[in-house]
């Protein structure tokens, strides 16, 4: 099973990825987190992209492709897995379909999640997450039981430095200039379903693991 999960920042992607991962025990991949670790690492790759994820724009097409391709090559994805935020380019859904092709396998879901510019905002300005497993909260909508420390490892919560108003507006943008044109590119190739990312976390998710399972091909 080989699945993308599209949509703006903010859908939901991470969260509902990380429990889809759990249920069908195949990774969930995200550029977004494969990127935070190579900054934290201060690798090369890290530093480069440092700047790009500091003001929300895209980390360039070259950089992020490799980064994937050689993720996809180690083991744990031989039954398939989960992207989460990859692509986000044209480039690289172009470029993800031939390498596909090249390894005679291909996409069994590309599922986008809808969501609202507006609560897009809300969601991402009191997102908080936690600094040991990634896990995601909110300050109001899923706040922890103890202020700051995450109920499933105790890590210390932070904020995103792209979770700020202003770099959320432009990843935003962003997002509707570069990665809303994949929904056409999908649409086309016959693969898109659409799931209305508003709403309880487990209806949504409900919903998607009905879709995964329903249609797995
Ligand atoms: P995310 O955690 O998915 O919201 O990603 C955080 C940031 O990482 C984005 O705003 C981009 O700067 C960068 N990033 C993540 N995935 C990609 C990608 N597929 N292509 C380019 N940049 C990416």
């Amino acid at each position: 099973m080989m699945v993308i999960l599209l949509g703006p920042p903010g859908a939901g992607k991470g969260t509902q990825s990380r429990r889809l991962s759990d249920e069908f025990q195949i990774p969930q991949i995200s550029t977004g987190d494969l990127l935070r670790e190579a900054r934290a690492q201060k690798t090369d790759l890290g530093e480069k992209a440092e700047a790009y994820m500091k003001s929300g724009r895209l980390v360039p097409d070259d950089l992020v492709i490799s980064l994937i391709e050689d993720r996809l090559e180690r083991p744990d994805c031989q039954n398939g897995c989960i992207l989460d935020g990859f692509p986000r380019t044209l480039a690289q859904a172009e470029s993800l379909q031939k390498s596909l092709k090249v390894k005679g396998k291909a996409l069994s879901h590309v599922i986008n999640l809808k969501v609202s510019s507006d609560e897009v905002v809300e969601r991402l300005s009191g997102r908080r997450q936690c600094s040991q497993c990634g896990e995601n909260y909110h300050l109001h909508f899923k706040p922890t039981t103890v202020q700051n420390l995450c109920d499933r490892c105790g890590g210390q919560l932070f904020q995103r430095d792209d979770d700020q108003e202003s770099v959320i507006r432009e990843r935003l943008r962003v997002y509707e200039n570069q990665t809303a044109p994949l929904v056409q590119f999908y649409s086309q190739l016959g693969l898109l379903q659409q799931i209305a990312g508003i709403g309880a976390m487990d209806d949504i998710y409900q919903k998607l693991r009905q879709t995964l399972r329903g249609e797995s091909r």
